[in-house]
């Protein structure tokens, strides 16, 4: 890879013929239409924040450096923005009186800063390097620097990795902030669309979890209908079964959920009265296991973190438990003092016992002192199991 440094091109210079498209959140090209400023292997904007992207126009203002760009040579005429994406959109957008910055105390356009901090803005120079070398060196190289600032997410390194007609058709439906459909999936997916977390998850839900196998097998594909497809079918089989939305649903394993239960037939107007009922439960501390534990046919309580007896009831109930069972010299296990064994008469310590529900969670039984006896760890686990 060969590199050029250039300390010449201002912002200014970069500004010219800039152009900022709302509707997908990114810098496309600058430098009189020589520049692209995010190839498709590039994440979207994210700076625009009202804090990063205020930051860059403060350091100029503030004689700050701005650091080091990068640009690849793709001809003589041609450049791409390696890195620096995020702050050539920045300054481009303030430029362009997208945003305000606050000077001496007043939020203050572009348009009406004093010509002399317009033309500090416009002059300032930027230190660039320009690369010149075949793809997979760059891209490789893209990765190495990238580790510094914002870390890349795994699914923007696998967009650089894997970029090609695929991934700009995947980041137009999925990654794009103005899409109508975002809001209702975000119900279900979470994390947000510009840093790519719900191309991710649709590919994950697609693949099996084979992110990057399927990536490399339809790299080149001209279309994403399978994509699409799954996804809209996930989507629809959840909204159908679960009428209601709850906070505890978004980012879920719904693609495993729909693979293992979309066979079985559902009431939504009784699941949706099991979903109330769980929820109210105040023995529930997983809510987020509600919905696995109704697909599954109410039957895997292990799903609903159901709470726990607290050391102190522990403590009391083994107490009580001991004191009875010395005076009749049987075990303090109420089933090894039934049983026929060695353990007939065996007083276990607190730690070789557990505390187990006498009239079980999922039959009504309550988490508290009188629901509560202690067994042996081997009765409580074969309880338990039943
Ligand atoms: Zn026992």
């Amino acid at each position: 890879m060969k590199t050029t440094l250039r300390t010449d091109i201002t912002v200014k210079d970069i500004c010219d013929g800039f152009v900022y498209n709302q509707l997908e959140g990114k810098g496309l090209f600058g430098l009189s239409g020589k520049l692209t400023i995010q190839p498709e292997y590039q994440r979207n904007y994210i700076y625009a924040d009202g804090k990063r992207d205020v930051a860059v126009i403060d350091s100029m203002l503030k004689d700050y450096p701005l650091g080091l760009i990068y640009f690849v040579k793709i001809t003589n005429e041609k450049f791409e923005v390696l890195d620096g994406q995020q702050r050539i959109t920045s300054f481009g957008r303030f430029v362009t009186n997208k945003f305000a910055v606050k000077v001496d105390g007043m939020e203050q356009y572009f348009e009406s800063l004093a010509p002399e901090l317009q033309a500090k803005i416009l002059n300032t120079e930027l230190t660039i390097y320009e690369c010149e070398g075949e793809e997979p060196e760059i891209k490789s190289w893209f990765k190495t620097i990238n580790i510094a600032g914002v870390p890349l997410t795994n699914q923007e390194l696998n967009n650089a990795i894997y970029s090609g007609p695929f991934v700009t058709l995947g980041k137009e439906e999925f990654s794009n902030s103005q899409n109508a459909n975002i809001q209702k999936w975000s119900a279900y997916v979470s994390g947000s669309a510009n840093r790519q977390e719900f191309l991710e998850c649709a590919i994950d839900w697609v693949s099996k979890g084979k992110i990057e196998d399927y990536m490399a097998l339809h790299r080149k594909d001209d279309n994403i209908k399978e994509l699409k497809t799954y996804f809209t079918s996930v989507i629809d089989w959840v909204s159908t079964v679960f009428a209601d939305i709850e906070s505890e649903m978004k980012g879920l394993e719904w693609g495993r959920l729909y693979e293992t239960y979309k066979k079985q037939p559902y009431s939504p107007q009784k699941v949706s009265q099991q979903v109330k009922e769980l929820y109210a439960d105040p023995y529930i501390k997983s809510r987020k296991g509600v919905f696995e534990y109704i697909l599954g046919g109410s039957t895997d309580t292990k799903l609903l973190e159901v709470r726990v007896f607290d050391e102190a009831t522990k403590k009391s109930v083994y107490g009580k438990q001991k004191t009875e069972a010395e005076k009749k010299s049987i075990s303090n296990c109420p089933l090894c003092a039934v049983g026929n064994n060695t353990n007939k008469t065996k007083i276990w310590s607190l730690a070789e016992m557990d505390a187990d529900h006498v009239s079980a969670w999922s039959k009504g039984g309550a988490t508290d002192i009188k629901n509560c006896e202690m067994l042996c760890k081997t009765h409580n686990r074969a309880k338990g199991n039943k």
